[in-house]
């Protein structure tokens, strides 16, 4: 029986609602995924409103992004029946370590109005530090001390704190200029990301009384995904939580997936220990998943050693089994996925249909990205990317798109501007006005502004002679990609090479850095599929023109870093392959950590899924250009083959290749050598002829496949896309060549092999 005026606890099972009325005193609540935890956590916070133990503004309740904490202040409210008048300290470590600084800024010597630099700031900073310091920064570039700052900060180690095993870093100057970093950040009045923290931290060690204040303030203490609080974050909570030691937390040990970013599993480990007396609760039933599902997430998580071991268990219906299914390329799975989804919206007899809202995809680095956007966006199937921008709208692909516009039309001087002085040539806004003020003066577009700039010496020094360097490459570069025997493949990283674009990345030691190198190559990849770097630029503004927000039902895409926490009835996890998921720099880590912390991420993304689960891989993906054939992820042969169905096309939607089935195998031992099938020229020919679109293909057959196909698969009056032209309709054909009829280009003669064909 609920307690009355406490319907909300009625929706809880025994363990759940032990956790939410067990009100004083530490709680810590372990379990697996889907059991309910963050469920308890957001009950147990109205619990306390409503039980009248504390007011909204001193219960302190930290999640790990912001959009979880969106979503259990919505929720709380809902239990409640009524709006609260806000939560201000119901945040992120990081929004709530904001407001407290503010607060008590004089006290680690800053300002109020304290600014937070991003990382740009930071580097730039850290850049004159080691110039000042006569440091060789081709050898020890300042994004590598960064990297190390980030770290020790993340462990809360202040210039004085770093202990005396790590006098080595940074070729021994580590530790001195990180002092020199802090003290001109108090100068500038600033902070840096992971500041918020170990000032904070800083200021409840050294003044007690301000301690004891929130002490008696943040009454009650909720922690969310408690797996993965790093040192700095797990001090902050100990402090807080040493007075009266009201604190749950939740977590789940096998969904522990930043140790890259200086979180400890251990600091769960230790709860018990840390809070003598806490009551921990274990949770098991799942209610979120099938037991097809479950079975598959246990399945995998068992491979790692060193857990601590939970079952699950469901009383949902059986449903599917997860699903595998191998493709021969990544183009080709992201076209499977897309068809599969318009197909799932109408149901089958044994399926109900999906809302596109139901559905997610997955994936392990976010140059995966790029492949479903550009399907989806190419037959017009709406979705959004949560967690992080747009593939073609990443810092790093704007950067080496706008590289291109200056190389193929140097008039573009937007473009032209972006990349002056990225990476950095010593080119401040002086120097650049300047430049503009001669384009002006001459009537010319920028770069011929910089040329004559330098020229006349309104340049000079270090700066102008970069500038120089510069403008002769693009010019260079620009006679190379008006050359027909310059492939633009090629070309396109010959410029990210010689602008030194790509050893900007390669020496920036933040953990975002790799994956910024992989959506470089994703992209260079990427441009074989078009005729040169003129029609890539245009496909880009044309798909990008295509999307526009009308607030309807979207398919989401995230990582699966971003997927933590989230649900879905429907998910689809791509790219299962070994080096991409288990990632390469994890196999190569010494010892299993690395390509346990990978499992994890396999738990995760599994265990996101509801109803329907489906795991792909792709037999051959291009890797700087190059086609490299890809193994099955270790992870595949570790599902349960009981609760696997492994697909041949046509799937369970029947989205994919079109009538005839491929007879296939459908034991997992078989996965390995399917995956051969998929490298083999026939198992290719075999699919060029089922399919009737081009699609792409290792070069060597790709004429001798896709031309031939293609012309016979055209009928004239049929909608198709055109890679460089859009949208348009078959007006003619003539051998491979087809007459089109474009909605924006008007009427062209074009390759068959360039044009798909299209929905009405
Ligand atoms: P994760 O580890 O993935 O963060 P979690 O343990 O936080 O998972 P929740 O997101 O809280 O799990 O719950 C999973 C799903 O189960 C949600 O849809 C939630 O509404 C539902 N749920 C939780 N507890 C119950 C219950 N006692 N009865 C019915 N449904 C429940
Ligand atoms: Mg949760």
């Amino acid at each position: 029986m609920a307690a009355r005026g406490a319907p909300y606890l009625d929706e809880l099972n025994p363990a759940q609602r032990q956790a939410v009325e067990a009100l004083d005193g530490p709680v810590l609540m372990l379990a697996g995924a889907g059991t309910g935890k963050t469920k308890a956590l957001t009950t147990r916070i109205v619990h306390l409103l409503n039980t009248g133990r504390a007011r909204p503004n001193e219960i302190l309740a930290v999640t790990f992004t912001n959009k979880a904490a969106r979503e259990m202040k919505d929720r709380v409210g809902r239990l409640l029946g009524q709006q609260i008048e806000g939560m201000p300290w119901l945040g992120t470590f990081h929004s709530i370590c904001v407001k407290l600084l503010r607060r008590h800024a004089e006290l680690v010597g800053l300002k109020t109005n304290f600014t937070i630099l991003d990382t740009d700031d930071q580097l730039r900073l850290l850049k004159q530090l080691v110039q000042a310091a006569n440091i060789d920064d081709k050898r020890w570039p300042a994004r590598m001390l960064l990297g190390i700052i980030d770290q020790w900060k993340n462990r809360c180690w202040t210039p004085d704190k770093v202990p005396a095993g790590e006098a080595g870093a940074y070729n021994n100057r580590g530790v001195e200029l990180y002092a020199q970093y802090q003290t001109r950040l108090k100068e500038l009045n600033a902070v840096d990301f992971g500041d918020l923290l170990v000032h904070v931290v800083t200021i409840f060690q050294t003044h007690d009384d301000v301690l004891e204040q929130y002490r008696r303030w943040f009454r009650y203490i909720l922690v969310d995904e408690y797996q993965d609080t790093n040192v700095a974050q797990y001090m902050w909570l100990r402090l807080l939580a040493g007075g009266h030691k009201n604190i749950c937390c939740v977590g789940d040990d096998d969904q522990s997936i930043y140790g890259w970013r200086g979180a400890e599993v251990g600091n769960i480990l230790r709860f018990e220990k840390d809070f003598p007396g806490a009551q921990v609760v274990r949770l098991e039933q799942n209610y979120r998943s099938t037991p097809h599902i479950l079975a598959a997430a246990s399945g995998v998580i068992r491979g790692n050693e060193g857990r601590l071991g939970k079952e699950l268990w469901t009383e949902a219906q059986e449903g599917e089994k997860v699903r595998l299914i191998g493709h021969w390329d990544g183009e080709e799975e992201a076209r499977w996925i897309g068809e599969e989804i318009e197909a799932m919206q109408g149901g089958t007899r044994s399926m109900r249909p999906f809302g596109l809202d139901e559905i997610a995809i997955l994936v392990r680095a976010s140059h995966q990205m790029r492949a479903f956007e550009d399907r989806f966006l190419t037959i017009g199937l709406p979705y959004r990317v949560i967690g992080g921008p747009r593939f073609y709208e990443r810092m790093e692909i704007r950067d080496a798109m706008a590289y291109f516009r200056t190389v193929v039309s140097p008039d573009d001087d937007l473009a032209f501007e972006r990349i002056v002085n990225t990476p950095k040539r010593g080119l401040g806004d002086k120097a650049q006005q300047t430049i503009q003020r001669t384009a002006r003066e001459y009537g010319v577009n920028l770069v011929e502004g910089a040329r004559i700039a330098v020229e006349e010496k309104r340049l000079t020094g270090k700066g102008a002679a970069q500038l120089s360097f510069l403008v002769d490459n693009i010019a260079r570069w620009g006679r190379m990609a008006g050359d027909k025997d310059v492939d633009h493949t090629e070309l396109a990283g010959i410029i990210l090479d010689e602008s030194g674009y790509t050893e900007m990345w390669q020496n920036d030691k933040t953990p975002e850095a790799p994956g910024r190198l992989e959506n470089l190559k994703e992209l260079v990849n990427h441009l074989e599929e078009f005729e040169n770097l003129q029609g890539f630029l245009e496909h880009v503004s044309l798909v990008m023109d295509n999307e526009s927000d009308d607030g309807g039902q979207k398919v989401s895409i995230m990582t699966l870093h971003a997927a933590k926490g989230l649900e879905f009835p429907a998910v689809f996890l791509p790219g299962w392959e070994d080096g991409l998921f288990p990632s390469q720099r994890s196999m190569d880590e010494s010892g299993l950590k690395g390509v346990e912390e990978e499992r994890r991420l396999a738990y995760v993304g599994i265990t996101r899924a509801e109803e329907l689960c489906t795991i792909s891989f792709a037999g051959n993906r291009r890797v700087f250009g190059q086609w490299q054939s890809q193994m099955p992820s270790r992870f595949i042969d570790e599902l349960p083959e009981a609760h696997v169905e492994v697909l041949t096309p046509p799937g369970l939607y029947g989205g994919g290749y079109g009538a005839a089935g491929m007879g296939g195998t459908s034991t997992i031992e078989n996965r390995v050598a399917e995956a051969n099938v998929y490298n083999s020229p026939g198992w290719k020919r075999l699919q060029a002829r089922r399919d009737h679109r081009p699609v792409s293909q290792p070069s060597e057959t790709r004429h001798a496949v896709i031309d031939a196909q293609a012309v016979s698969a055209h009928t004239v009056g049929e909608r198709v896309f055109h890679q460089k032209f859009g949208y348009g309709r078959i007006e003619a054909i003539e051998g491979d060549k087809l007459e089109i009829a474009f909605e924006k280009a008007g009427v062209k003669k074009v390759v068959a092999k360039f044009v798909m064909g299209a929905d009405d």
